[in-house]
């Protein structure tokens, strides 16, 4: 029979929004003199677990703020947790065990433990085997008897192994440290020549003598990278190493990481930009379940099945369907452009910024098309939607924006303004199509202020898409969205553009993201925060030539899912691509 789990979430409850505990209050067993649901000394409610089995009824659907999960684990999973936060609290099952030699790549929505079991690998955290003390190791071994992970267990113990750990959010760096990179740098290694090494393979050079509080994300984020692999470590963690990076640095950190990977050094990564991670990783370890109730850690799988496996959302070998739908990309003929009417188009503009220079060939977007723009950071493809959006004004050249425009700027201000009140049309107007399959409706009791960077970006991108409007504008959608949620929203925008005959325009980095959605391609070449030309809109294929060449890569389709992923360098496909000037496959 299938385990029930209590999960109370703390910070959701609110006794006095629900008329006092009503949760309590109408529990049958509670009125029966048992105490299933009891009132915590914080105040809020705490659920009797020994009493949460069949036959007993917890009123999770009656709370107005669902502040209470009832789940039936999977019927195989007979398993204790490795590590659980608390009564009630969300609890972790098994871990993912890093191999020497490998990439080991971890896929899994955000708040389902991947930083719990990241911490735990890297000893800064101690797990508690479910219970309310730390295990000790002898307690860990006998846990992992026979297992790849009692071996890992057991070197850690005898000291063996020493892990480099960089964390998720680099942009607290500059909060830590206010010195120049350089200075970081020699913090970590004394020895220049390896600071040198490294940072003229991460793209450093330029910005060695810069302070650490005046470089940009992209910058911040390699500067992370360097400073993990300038320590002497066996095993090096990444979490999140693409944020931040456009795609040309998107290849460049990929490569670094995968050459990290030797006889006696092991390597984990969590990474959301699938073509990143695809083109990093060796092996892959699925995480699945719940957000902030419960993961649970599949077994390992070679990387292009790891992937295939996420996308289908159904792990054979566990008999788990953890998405109710599969993700499949078509082998489509993509939008030529001239299959619809136009709907509004620009001609030769021009914009200086500073000493950085725009220039915008004559191009259109028509009716019902998405087109994806794609380029470098730092060349012009804000300030061109800016441009489209009527926020900025061309020094030259002409835009017909004689159409309702919606747009979602890149960056989002966190106001004191409530969910519900930012997304009151949405609500009205698109709850079925946009509310709910970004799922806001838990969210429209908090102020935006409140919300975290992928919760804020959701309640962004659904306020855009929910205006009346025939374009919506789209500035990175996909950043601080994990996996799941930016396969969820790709697929609500299409559908959006699809069902409302409007047209879309966005700026992503992530490449299967924009294969997924895109019609057509408005490339943006140059230098960096020098000059840069928007050309096209191209159709994808030509497009994605012309961006991939000057990358050096090429792409194929897996055959299994379709899905983009990118070559081995000199690869039989790779050399046959370039040969034939095929970088992309349609
Ligand atoms: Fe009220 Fe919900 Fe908290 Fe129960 S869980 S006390 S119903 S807010």
């Amino acid at each position: 029979m299938a385990k029930r789990i209590a999960v109370v979430h703390k910070e959701r409850c609110n006794p006095q929004g629900c008329g006092g505990y009503l949760c309590i209050r109408v529990s049958p067993d509670n009125r029966m003199g048992k105490e299933a649901i009891a009132i915590d000394i914080d105040k809020k409610i705490k659920i009797n677990e020994d009493l949460c089995g069949p036959g007993i009824v917890i009123p999770a659907n009656r709370c107005p703020f669902h502040a209470i999960d009832i789940i039936n684990l999977p019927e195989e999973l007979d398993a204790q947790p490795i590590h659980k936060y608390g009564l009630n609290g969300f609890r972790l099952y098994n871990l993912p065990t890093p191999v020497f030699g490998s990439v080991l790549g971890i896929i899994g929505k955000n708040g389902i433990g991947k930083s719990t079991a990241i911490k735990i690998l890297a000893g800064v955290m101690k797990p508690n085997l479910g219970t309310d003390k730390e295990a000790g190791f002898e307690e860990l071994l006998q846990f992992y008897k026979g297992t790849e992970a009692q071996r890992f267990f057991e070197s850690i113990k005898r000291g063996e192994i020493k892990t480099a750990y960089k964390p998720q959010q680099v942009d607290l760096i500059p909060y830590q440290f206010k010195g120049t990179v350089r200075e970081l740098l020699e913090k970590i290694q004394a020895e220049q020549q390896k600071i040198q090494q490294i940072a003229e393979e991460l793209g450093l050079q330029d910005f060695l003598d810069s302070k650490v509080t005046e470089i940009s994300g992209g910058e911040l984020q390699r500067v992370a990278i360097a400073a993990t692999v300038l320590k002497d470590a066996d095993l090096y963690i990444f979490d999140e190493p693409s944020s931040f990076l456009d795609i040309k640095q998107r290849i460049l950190v990929s490569r670094f990481i995968k050459n990290l990977a030797k006889e006696k050094t092991a390597v984990l990564v969590i990474e959301h930009d699938l073509i990143l991670l695809d083109a990093m990783a060796d092996l892959i370890n699925i995480i699945y379940g719940k957000e902030a109730c419960y993961g649970i850690v599949s077994v390992l799988k070679s990387a292009k099945e790891g992937i295939n496996t996420f996308l289908s959302g159904y792990i054979k070998e566990e008999n788990v369907r953890f998405r109710d739908h599969k993700i499949t990309f078509e082998m489509r003929q993509h939008f030529s452009g001239k299959q619809h009417q136009k709907l509004t188009e620009w001609s030769g503009l021009t914009k200086t910024l500073g000493k950085f220079r725009l220039e915008a060939a004559s191009g259109s977007i028509s009716k019902k098309e998405i087109v994806g723009m794609l380029g470098e950071n730092g060349i012009g493809k804000t300030s061109f939607m800016k441009i489209l959006a009527g926020v900025l004004q061309p020094d030259s050249g002409t835009v017909d924006r004689n159409i309702r425009i919606s747009y979602k700027p890149q960056y989002l201000e966190a106001t004191d303004a409530l969910v519900s009140d930012i997304l009151k049309d949405a609500m009205k107007r698109h709850e079925h199509d946009i509310v709910k399959p970004l799922e806001l409706e838990f969210l429209m009791n908090l102020k935006a202020s409140e919300l975290s960077g992928g919760e804020l970006q959701r309640v962004a991108i659904a306020e855009a898409l929910a205006k009346d409007c025939e374009l919506v504008l789209l500035d990175e959608p996909s950043a601080y969205l994990d996996i799941e949620q930016r396969l969820v929203v790709s697929k609500v925008i299409k559908n959006v553009v699809s069902n409302r005959g409007i047209s879309a325009m966005v700026i992503d980095h992530d490449l299967l993201f924009l294969d997924y959605l895109s019609d057509r391609l408005l490339v943006f070449e140059g230098k960096p925060a020098q000059h840069g030309s928007a050309l096209g809109p191209f159709s994808m294929e030509e497009g994605m030539n012309r961006m991939l060449s000057t990358l050096n890569i090429t792409m194929r389709r897996d055959e299994e899912s379709h899905r983009p992923r990118v070559n081995k360098p000199e690869s039989v496909k790779d050399r046959e691509q370039k040969k034939s000037g095929k970088l992309y496959y349609t």
